[in-house]
């Protein structure tokens, strides 16, 4: 009877993760989706502590704890730290596959060495691989992402480095086939296999740039999902292979997504091998003037235009700006002003990181439109407003061939008859590259901390509505 009741709560558990993977598909439906994620989980873990066969109730306690001292403060951090966060839930999604791989192979040595079939240790195999190599990699990207001192923030390349990536790779492979041949013919086997996995997770890493990062983060949420769905075949979980297939999937289509927003090689991603970009040709700007705009000109000029794309970057976020440009949203659209949103697919630092904010400000989600959707009808665009946003919007992604940036594609704010670029100074981008959008001719700059200048910008138009 009890198992019945399991297997039941496991297939309900599954098609919540099933929903709240589909709810995920529109921000109108995002918050039920999380609802039905937690649900999920919690019905999963529910279900499994039933089971007659468990017993040890302390470590389970023990771990819930575990998981709730560290889960609750990292549920805090900051937006803009998220990206991060995602890595290091990535790690340990990683480290959980990595240990249960090892713990499974040491129980049935032990036990019964016969238990270690042809097709389990496969999965065992392939689990501590991923799963270790999730562990390593995970932490060297959110060490990166939030540029932990000891951790060079630029791409580390050396001779022979994809060559030497790769023999690691195969060497790993190569004691992997192994042990599914010959599960106890060497006692130095597994441990190799941990260390060459651990070791792989590092050197994936180190040679892959800032700007790349988020594909990483992706690539290694899908290298989390298959060490799951391995883990699910070692545990013989069905619910595990299935949420393992989803989290494997969902992240191996988002890295494919994100390759083709920012016109990388997928290829190159899957074996680490991207960070070869070309040393930034960024300068040419000693001898370029910013032309500034004042609040009253803009202002004008934004009461003359019929049509505005609004584009949100990083900055918008850093200057939690969101709530201002919704009040600007509103003094536009209440003069007739067709306004749009323009998200760009890597804009801030993660993915559906404007979505977010734009949500949280109530900006109704007919108004936000993607890069792909807008950038045809650009020359349309009276007024194109850039917050806080740079290198999405860097002409020299289409024209400076050898930049870091070269081949991403960009919402081409630079086709608008005029364009007004909030910042606050006159730094790069995450990307390290200046800007030539800023020096155009359209470009008029407006310096200052987003939610100020937004926020002046509003009043200057309350103030000459009411004139
Ligand atoms: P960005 O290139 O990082 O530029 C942000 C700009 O905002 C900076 O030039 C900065 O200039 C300005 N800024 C910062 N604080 C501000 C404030 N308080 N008020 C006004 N301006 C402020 O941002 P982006 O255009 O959104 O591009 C995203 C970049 O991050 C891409 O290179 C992408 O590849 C990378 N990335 C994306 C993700 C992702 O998943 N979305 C993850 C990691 C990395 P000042 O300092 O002069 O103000």
């Amino acid at each position: 009877m009890i198992h019945s009741l399991v297997e039941v709560a496991y297939l309900a558990a599954i098609v919540l993760f099933i929903l709240a993977l589909y709810w995920m598909n529109d921000p109108k439906s995002a918050r039920r989706s999380v609802s039905a994620g937690v649900a999920a989980m919690a019905l999963a873990i529910a279900a499994t502590w039933s089971r007659p066969e468990v017993v040890h109730h302390a470590w389970i306690i023990i771990a819930l704890l575990g998981g709730v001292v560290v889960g609750v403060p990292l549920s805090r951090v900051a937006l803009t730290a998220v990206p991060q966060r995602t890595a290091l839930s990535h790690a340990f999604g990683g480290l959980a596959a990595g240990l249960v791989g090892t713990a499974k192979y040491y129980m049935w040595l032990g036990e019964d060495p016969s238990e270690l079939t042809g097709f389990r240790m496969t999965a065992i195999v392939v689990e501590t691989l991923l799963g270790f190599l999730t562990l390593t990699g995970s932490l060297m990207a959110a060490g990166k992402l939030h540029g932990v001192s000891w951790i060079p923030q630029r791409p580390v390349i050396y001779p022979m480095q994809n060559f030497s990536n790769l023999g690691l790779l195969l060497t790993a492979l190569a004691i992997g086939i192994f042990l599914i041949v010959n599960p106890t013919g060497s006692v130095l086997a597994f441990p190799a296999l941990i260390v060459l996995s651990l070791a792989f997770g590092v050197l994936l890493i180190i040679p892959i740039g800032g700007a790349d990062m988020p594909t990483v983060i992706s690539i290694l949420n899908a290298y989390a999902g298959l060490s799951a769905v391995a883990m699910g075949f070692v545990l013989d979980s069905r619910l595990l292979v299935v949420a393992g297939a989803l989290d494997g999937a969902s992240g191996l289509i988002l890295s494919i997504i994100m390759c083709r927003a920012m016109n990388r090689s997928f290829t190159n991603v899957l074996f680490g091998g991207f960070g070869q970009v070309q040393e930034v040709a960024a300068a040419g700007g000693e001898d370029r003037h910013y032309k500034e705009e004042t609040i009253e000109g803009a202002a004008q000029t934004l009461e003359m235009a019929r049509f505005v794309i609004i584009v949100p970057g990083y900055g918008m976020a850093v200057a939690h700006a969101q709530h201002r440009v919704s009040e600007l949203y509103d003094q536009l659209t209440a003069r007739g002003t067709t306004v749009k949103f323009v998200i760009h697919p890597v804009a801030g630092r993660m993915p559906g990181h404007m979505n977010v904010l734009l949500a949280e400000a109530e900006i109704p989600y007919d108004d936000i439109v993607e890069m792909d959707d807008m950038n045809p009808d650009m020359g349309q665009v009276d007024v194109a407003l850039i917050i806080g946003a740079n290198d999405v919007v860097n002409p020299a992604a289409k024209e400076k061939k050898g930049c870091p940036i070269y081949g991403m594609p960009i919402i081409e704010a630079h086709r608008a008859k005029t364009v007004f670029a909030i910042k606050r100074g006159k730094s790069t981008g995450f990307a390290g590259i200046e800007n030539d959008l800023y020096f155009r001719d359209e470009t008029f700059m407006l310096f200052g901390d987003a939610k100020d200048v937004v926020g002046e910008l509003t009043k200057q138009l309350a103030v000459d509505a009411a004139a």
